[in-house]
């Protein structure tokens, strides 16, 4: 049986959606599964940690990535992992390199499936803007691998039998001094159930509101963008779905206004309902949508949206 090491991230005391997507992931290998957690808090929210069999919490703080990186990797050859798994959230894709490389490993970026044939581990990796699935095995010390957010189901039940410490690392390069978080209560593009996206068809920052009342509509929704609208400054950089934006799976992916070119597709086109909205017949984006409206957005986007609190009034 291997070890499979899984960098757990968590905020307030609970471990974080796409960490649960990466413990479910490793288990469902059928291997054993150790959390790896890391930063204030790690302690309360190990127990969280379903799926694992073990969790060791690194001490100290996550002040350095340098650091936390050279402290994930020698929690990992101290448990004797031949695996090491992370989310591909902003910090996964931070520390997994940084882990791989101190493994002597390659890194397996944005994995869409996990699965065992008895020891070796294989994962899916969408290539070329997801035209290509490469199916991938490591030949290094150490399987690394991110995994896509949103596309693995999330571990659920107990959580580890055991918890233990690790040492961290005090000296760095490095150091982190403060994180600037958002306030405000909006949900992430990449973490919401439902994602709203308007693209240059919308013809103006002004006329978003009409997306933000259809997602506000449907309730646990979240506003995104296509890179048009993003290099144009009508949206904010985090909300950019695509190759070089965001990667998101939702339950509904709304598409208003959106042509659907390849770059936009790498990042929606795992959402489990694509729903298009596009006065051109021929958009390319009608050929990956699941429900498609060819028509004006500021004539259907009204339309929808009472249709939607119609519906949720009921
Ligand atoms: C290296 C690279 C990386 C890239 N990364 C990304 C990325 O991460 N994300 C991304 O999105 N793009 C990315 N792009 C850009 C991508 O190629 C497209 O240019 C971009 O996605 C187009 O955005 P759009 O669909 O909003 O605009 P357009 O292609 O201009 O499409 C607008 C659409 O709106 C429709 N429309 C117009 N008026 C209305 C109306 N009133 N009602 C309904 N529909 C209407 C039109 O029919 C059209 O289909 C990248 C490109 C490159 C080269």
């Amino acid at each position: 049986m291997l070890t499979i090491a899984v960098y757990v991230e968590h905020a307030s005391g609970s471990v974080r959606r796409a960490s649960l997507e990466a413990l479910g992931a490793a288990a469902a290998t059928g291997h054993e599964v150790v959390a790896i957690l890391a930063g204030d808090g790690a302690e309360g929210a190990a127990s969280g940690c379903a799926g694992a069999a073990r969790a060791v919490c690194i001490a100290g703080s996550l002040a350095s990535p340098d650091a936390l990186a050279r402290a994930t990797a020698d929690a990992a050859r101290q448990i004797g992992a031949r695996a090491f798994v992370a989310s591909a959230t902003s910090t996964g894709k931070d520390l997994a390199p940084r882990v791989a490389a101190l493994l002597g490993s390659a890194l397996l970026a944005d994995c869409t499936a996990l699965s065992a044939t008895g020891d070796v581990l294989r994962a899916t990796r969408p290539t070329l803007a997801g035209k290509v699935l490469i199916q991938a095995t490591s030949s290094g010390p150490v399987f690394c691998a991110t995994l896509r957010r949103n596309v693995f189901g999330a571990a659920s039940g107990a959580g580890p039998a055991g918890i233990s410490k690790a040492a961290g690392v005090n000296d760095f390069k490095a150091m982190l001094q403060s994180i600037a978080s958002k306030t405000g209560s909006k949900l992430d593009v990449s973490e919401a159930p439902i994602v709203v996206a308007g693209g240059r068809g919308m013809k103006g920052p002004e006329h978003f509101a009409l997306l933000e009342e259809l997602a506000a509509a449907f309730g646990s929704a979240a506003v995104g963008a296509s890179r048009a609208v993003v290099d144009a400054g009508w949206r904010p950089h985090g909300e950019q779905v695509g190759q070089t934006g965001k990667t998101v799976a939702p339950q509904l992916y709304v598409a208003v206004g959106i042509s659907g070119a390849i770059q936009h597709l790498a990042g929606m086109k795992t959402s489990k309902v694509i729903v298009a909205i596009n006065k051109d017949p021929e958009a390319p984006i009608f050929k990956h949508a699941d429900y498609g409206i060819v028509g004006d957005a500021f004539e259907v986007l009204p339309v929808l949206t009472q249709a939607v609190k119609a519906l949720r009034a009921q």
